[in-house]
């Protein structure tokens, strides 16, 4: 018998149509013989307060979240997780004895895709492209794993000013100037975490000849997984550096999250697989993915 049996789960947001997390979470419930249903829910803007004061009256024993919930749930929370309370941001809540907590997955997820790597970024000197809500969970996930330097590439560097306070391991610079390719000269580790390359987006990178200052040892990671493979994923492998995709980061997500609902450890190895078999022949069917 698990705390899950004859609950539900869910993930609530809008858009919530494109969400992968219910594929992803029911293949693990499935697998593991709980009897749970993950649904999606289409709440939005403004109403995850209303939401959430009628959610605890069904059957619900938790959920994720993506746009637009994830700033709003953090004040709504009686009790965030370190990381949650660190990027002031939740995309995964259990209710349980009436009582509501957070958690942030993201940068656990990140920190473990790479682990499975064999990437420990302590000591590292790492560059990150961008400075949104999966920038920001990267990279004080980072910092808290004692990276050496950690540069964060960005077009609007006021916005991202905040980052820096966390630690003096992290600095903040404009995306495109001699600053940002000095940081990559000595970059071990690249990061996108814009959008740019995902399935659906207009934009592209304009170029990659930055790629081409970055030392040959260094990895490229790009967080988008759909398309598995970017252009800039393409672009560094052809110029010889190893790459990941996002697909790790999202895997790892998903087994974090449901170890946060069932209050069980997983077997991180056997979830993966579980989830690869669901999930692979849903993503290489995106028209972007590389041959
Ligand atoms: P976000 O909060 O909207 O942040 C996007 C960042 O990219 C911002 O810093 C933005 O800069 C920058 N950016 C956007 N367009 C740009 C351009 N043309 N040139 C330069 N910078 C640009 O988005 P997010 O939630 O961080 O998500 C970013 C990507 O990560 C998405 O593709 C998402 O799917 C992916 N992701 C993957 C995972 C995973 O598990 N693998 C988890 C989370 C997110 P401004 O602030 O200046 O606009």
């Amino acid at each position: 018998m698990n705390i899950l049996d004859g609950k539900e789960l869910a993930i609530i947001g809008d858009p919530v149509g494109h969400s992968l997390s219910p594929l992803i979470q029911q293949a693990m419930l499935d697998s593991l013989g709980i009897r749970c249903r993950y649904g999606r829910i289409r709440v939005p803007s403004g109403e995850t307060a209303a939401w959430l004061v009628q959610a605890e009256h069904g059957p619900l024993a938790g959920f994720n979240a993506t746009m637009p919930h994830k700033a709003d749930l953090v004040r709504l929370m009686d009790d965030l997780s370190e990381d949650a309370h660190m990027y002031r941001s939740v995309n995964t809540v259990v209710l349980r004895d009436g009582r509501r907590k957070g958690y942030n997955t993201d940068g656990e997820g990140f920190a473990r895709s790479l682990r499975d790597a064999g990437i420990l970024p302590g000591g590292m000197n790492i560059a990150v492209l961008g400075a949104g809500g999966a920038a920001r969970s990267v990279v004080l996930k980072l910092a808290a794993c004692s990276a050496d330097r950690i540069s964060v590439l960005c077009r609007t560097p006021a916005k991202a000013a905040e980052m820096a306070q966390f630690s003096r391991r992290i600095r903040v610079l404009r995306m495109g100037g001699a600053p940002m390719m000095e940081a990559l000269a000595d970059a071990d580790l690249l990061v996108n975490c814009t959008p740019l390359g995902m399935e659906g987006m207009e934009t592209q990178f304009a170029g990659f000849d930055f790629l081409g200052r970055l030392p040959v040892h260094a990895c490229v990671y790009d967080v988008i997984y759909r398309p598995l493979k970017t252009r800039l994923l393409e672009e560094a492998e052809r110029r010889g550096h190893a790459v990941m995709n996002g697909l790790g980061m999202l895997i790892h997500q998903g087994i974090l999250a449901l170890e946060y609902f069932s209050g069980q450890a997983l077997d991180a190895a056997a979830m993966k697989d579980v989830i690869l078999r669901r999930l692979l022949p849903v993503l290489e069917q995106s028209h972007c993915a590389a041959p």
